[in-house]
């Protein structure tokens, strides 16, 4: 049997019209003023110039605007709090990651929890844990998004979640929590990975290894949610999963690689920026 494709192009495209939509209607009731998300780089790396250009691509194609700031580490802590007073920013982003990682997080730390449109902050993290509305990482969210886009019920069932990163896992693993899974966090230090997966209902990987789910790791019933993104082997260019394309044979339902996780992630930062825009327009009277 082969698993049900859940497809994250589809799903990012219906959000873009969706927030294309709710974008306009900003503008039109706030005195055509364009709602900005502000994303702030500091480093060379090609993944955060990866990121930063899909984001403004994205941002552009439902309407918002963007700033886009390359300054040094000392510069940014000047401009984070110009962007936190802003009325027309409607959210800030960091392109991780930043040359410097422990300035970065002193940077994090001073971004406006109610501008911080991909849950980096502590208080959003801080908030997220304690099953309070927050906002929260984009991929984590995606994760979420496309287990509900398919009709995917998490109350009661079992969730393993390979992964604790901040910005993914330990975030997924709140959210299938607070939507009443049971949830398995796993890590290098889980003694058997396979028999903790195998129990699995719903499965996330995010581990960043490629292939490191395989078939005999999976149940027929499992729903497979792969975050992974790596290089793909061989050098030739392209990416693949933490789950090996196998799975597909064996599991209930499965995300591609790419095509999955992927596309919805930036749609979904945008989604809380323009949560974030709707607030402020309701709050902040046309001048
Ligand atoms: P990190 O490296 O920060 O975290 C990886 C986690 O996986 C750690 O908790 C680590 O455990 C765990 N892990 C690693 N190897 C194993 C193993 N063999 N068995 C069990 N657990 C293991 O990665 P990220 O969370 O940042 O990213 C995870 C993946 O998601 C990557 O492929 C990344 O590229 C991708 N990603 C995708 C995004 C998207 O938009 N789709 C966005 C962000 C990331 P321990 O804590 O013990 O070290």
């Amino acid at each position: 049997m082969s698993a049900r494709v859940l497809d994250g192009r589809a799903l990012a495209s219906h959000h873009r019209q969706d927030l294309a939509e709710r974008v306009a209607r900003v503008v039109a009731t706030n005195g055509g003023r364009i709602p900005r998300l502000a994303i702030l780089r500091n480093g060379g790396s090609p993944a955060a110039a990866m990121y930063a250009a899909g984001l403004e691509r994205f941002a552009a194609g439902i309407g918002l605007a963007t700033t886009t700031l390359e300054e040094p580490t000392a510069a940014l802590f000047e401009r984070v709090a110009e962007l936190n007073r802003d009325p027309t920013v409607a959210g800030i982003v960091v392109a991780y990651p930043l040359a410097d990682p422990e300035l970065a997080q002193r940077i994090i730390e001073l971004i406006d929890p109610d501008k911080d449109v991909d849950g980096a902050t502590p208080t959003n993290a801080g908030r997220l844990l304690r099953g309070e509305p927050a906002f929260v990482p984009g991929t984590a969210l995606a994760v979420i998004a496309l287990i509900e886009a398919h009709g995917v019920e998490v109350a009661g069932r079992r969730a393993v979640v390979v992964g604790r990163s901040a910005v993914v896992g330990r975030p997924v693993a709140s959210l299938l929590l607070a939507r009443d899974a049971t949830v398995v966090i796993c890590h290098r230090a889980t003694a058997d990975l396979a028999a903790e997966t195998l129990r699995a209902e719903v499965l996330v990987a995010a581990a960043g290894v490629a292939g490191l789910v395989r078939p005999d790791m999976v149940s027929s019933s499992a729903i497979v949610i792969d975050c992974g993104i790596n290089p793909a082997p061989g050098g030739a260019g392209g990416v693949v999963g933490d789950v090996d394309p196998a799975v597909a044979e064996k599991a209930a339902a499965m995300t591609p690689v790419p095509g999955g996780v992927g596309p919805v992630t930036p749609m979904m930062v945008l989604r809380q920026t323009v949560e974030s825009a709707e607030r402020i327009a309701r709050d902040v009277p046309t001048r």
